[in-house]
C-alpha cells in the first residue's frame, strides 16, 4: 500500500518558531506613527497588544524564538497536523505532479488560526491580563480566540460586525460555546461605535468599525489587550509550526516541494506554510516557487501597490510598509471572508517586492469548482478561503500535466468549510456570482494609501 499520510507524534511539535525577519536579505520597512512618521518601537506597541507580541511584532534579530511548554501543551490537542498526499485528486486531475496538503482544518476551532490565538491567550494571561478583545468578521479568529483564552483561563470580548453576527449564528455559537462575550458592532458600548449609530441606527457595521471598538475597549480598559488573527508579524512568526512540520513530513515521504501555495487574506497561513521552506532558498540556494492565492474581487497583491497604508478602515493603526488597494477599500460580500482584507502583512510585501514570492488571483466560482473536486477526491470539504489554495494548485497540477514534469506540489488546507456550507449552497444553486476589481474602483480605493506616501 502506498503510504498517503505522514504523521509525526507530539513529541515532534516544534520547540521554537522561525523568524524570518532574522534573515530576510532586506528588512521590512519600519511602521510608522501616523503623526510624527517617526518608527515606532516595542514600547509604543504596549497599550495595545500584550508586551511579548509587542516585542516579537519587531524582532529582526532572533532566528528562533522559543515556543513556552504551556502552548506546545495545548498544541497537543491537535498537532502535529497530518500531511497528506493527496492520490485521488492527482488521479482525477490526471497529473503526473505529486500533490500534498498540510491539513489544518483538524484543530478544535477547524483552522490554522488556532495557532497563534493560544500563543497571544498565553502571552496575556502570563502577563496579568484578564481580558482580550478582538474583531470578527466571518468568525473564524473570533471562535479561535474564544477557544485559546477559556483554555488559559482570561475572558474575551468579540466585536463582531453585525451582518454576520445576524446572517452566521453558526460562528457566533461556536463562540458562545467557548464562553466568549459577543457584542454586534457598531455597538453603542464605545465611543467609535456610538458616532456611527447616531448618524445611522441600522448600520450593519464592517470590519473596520469592529477594529476601532476592540481598539477602543482595549486601552480605555485596565488588563484588557487586543489581538489580531491575521497581517501582524508576530501571528506569522505563531504559524510557523505549520512548516516546520510540514518540512519534516515531506522528508518523510522522501520529498522537497518545488511549489509551495497558500491562500492569501492578510498572510498568517502563507507564511506558515512557506517561511520554513522559503529560508531554504534565501540560505541554501533551493529554488522552490511559493505562491500566494487571493480572490479577484480583493486583489492586494496582484494589482495593489507598495507603499504605506493604515491597517484598518478607521485609520487608527500605525502606518504599514504594504502591498495594499488602499484602507477605504470595500470589498464585495465573497464568501471567503477571511479573504477580504485590503493590505498583506509588511513581511509578506517586504518578500513580494523582492521576489522571493508570486501572487496569482482566482475567481470566486472557480475556486468553488476547485474545493468540489477536492472533496470529491479526497473527502474533506474546504473552507472557502483553502478553495483558493486548491484552485492556485490545480492550476499548477494542470500544467504538469502539459509539460509532463513531476513536480512536487504543497499547499496548506488552512480550514474546512462545516461551518460554510451556505456558501456551497449558493454555488450549486447556480447563484454564485464572480466580482472584478474595475481599474476605476481600484483608482478610488488607491487614492486614500498613495495620499499617505506624498
Ligand atoms: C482567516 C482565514 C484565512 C485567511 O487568513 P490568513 O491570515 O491570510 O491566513 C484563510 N483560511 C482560513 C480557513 C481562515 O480562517
Amino acid at each position: 500500500m502506498k503510504q498517503k499520510k505522514f504523521i509525526l507524534p507530539e513529541s515532534e511539535i516544534p520547540t521554537a518558531w522561525f523568524n524570518i525577519q532574522a534573515v530576510m536579505p532586506n528588512k521590512p520597512l519600519p511602521i510608522l506613527h501616523p503623526g510624527t512618521r517617526q518608527p515606532l518601537s516595542a514600547e509604543d506597541l504596549y497599550p495595545i497588544f500584550c508586551e511579548e507580541c509587542s516585542n516579537q511584532e519587531l524582532d529582526t534579530t532572533n532566528e528562533w524564538i522559543p515556543i513556552p511548554e504551556e502552548v506546545r501543551e495545548q498544541y497537543a490537542a491537535y498537532r502535529c497536523t497530518p500531511l497528506v498526499r493527496a492520490y485521488d485528486l492527482e488521479k482525477a486531475l490526471g497529473t503526473p505532479a505529486h500533490i500534498y496538503f498540510k491539513n489544518e482544518s483538524v484543530s478544535p476551532a477547524g483552522s490554522h488560526k488556532l495557532n497563534s490565538a493560544l500563543a497571544q491567550a498565553y502571552y496575556a494571561k502570563k502577563q496579568g491580563i484578564t481580558n482580550i478583545t478582538t474583531e470578527t468578521g466571518a468568525g473564524q479568529w473570533g471562535g479561535a480566540l474564544s477557544y485559546a483564552a477559556k483554555k488559559f483561563g482570561i475572558d474575551c470580548a468579540v466585536y463582531m460586525v453585525k451582518a454576520s453576527y445576524n446572517q452566521k449564528p453558526y460562528r457566533r455559537s461556536i463562540m458562545q460555546t467557548f464562553d466568549a462575550a459577543i457584542t454586534p458592532s457598531p455597538s453603542m458600548s464605545t465611543r467609535a461605535g456610538k458616532d456611527i449609530l447616531t448618524v445611522n441606527p441600522n448600520d450593519q457595521g464592517s470590519l473596520g468599525t469592529a477594529i476601532s471598538e476592540a481598539i477602543e475597549l482595549a486601552v480605555s480598559t485596565p488588563n484588557c489587550k487586543y489581538t489580531l488573527g491575521s497581517v501582524l508579524n508576530h501571528v506569522c512568526l505563531h504559524q510557523t509550526v505549520i512548516g516546520l512540520e510540514a518540512e519534516k513530513q515531506m522528508a518523510m515521504a522522501g520529498e522537497y516541494p518545488d511549489i509551495v501555495i497558500a491562500c492569501f487574506g492578510g498572510g498568517s497561513n502563507f507564511s506558515g506554510i512557506a517561511y520554513p521552506f522559503m529560508r531554504h532558498n534565501i540560505q541554501d540556494g533551493k529554488k522552490t516557487r511559493f505562491i500566494a492565492a487571493e480572490p479577484s474581487s480583493c486583489p492586494k497583491l496582484t494589482r495593489g501597490k507598495f507603499e504605506y497604508d493604515f491597517g484598518d478602515e478607521a485609520g487608527l493603526t500605525p502606518l504599514l510598509p504594504m502591498y495594499t488597494i488602499g484602507h477605504t477599500f470595500k470589498p464585495a460580500t465573497i464568501h471567503a471572508g477571511g479573504l477580504r482584507y485590503h493590505g498583506a502583512g509588511v513581511i509578506m510585501s517586504q518578500l513580494m517586492k523582492d521576489g522571493f514570492m508570486e501572487a496569482q488571483d482566482y475567481d470566486q466560482t472557480e475556486t468553488f469548482k476547485a474545493g468540489v473536486l477536492f472533496a470529491r477526491t479526497e473527502g474533506i470539504i474546504p473552507a472557502p478561503e483553502s478553495c483558493h489554495a486548491i484552485a492556485a494548485t490545480i492550476k499548477e497540477a494542470l500544467k504538469c500535466k502539459e509539460t509532463g514534469e513531476e513536480k512536487v506540489i504543497l499547499f496548506n488546507l488552512s480550514g474546512h468549510g462545516f461551518v460554510d456550507m451556505a456558501a456551497y449552497d449558493s454555488y450549486f444553486s447556480g447563484e454564485m456570482t464572480n466580482y472584478e476589481l474595475t481599474d476605476e474602483e481600484l483608482a478610488k480605493y488607491q487614492a486614500s494609501a498613495d495620499a499617505l506616501n506624498q
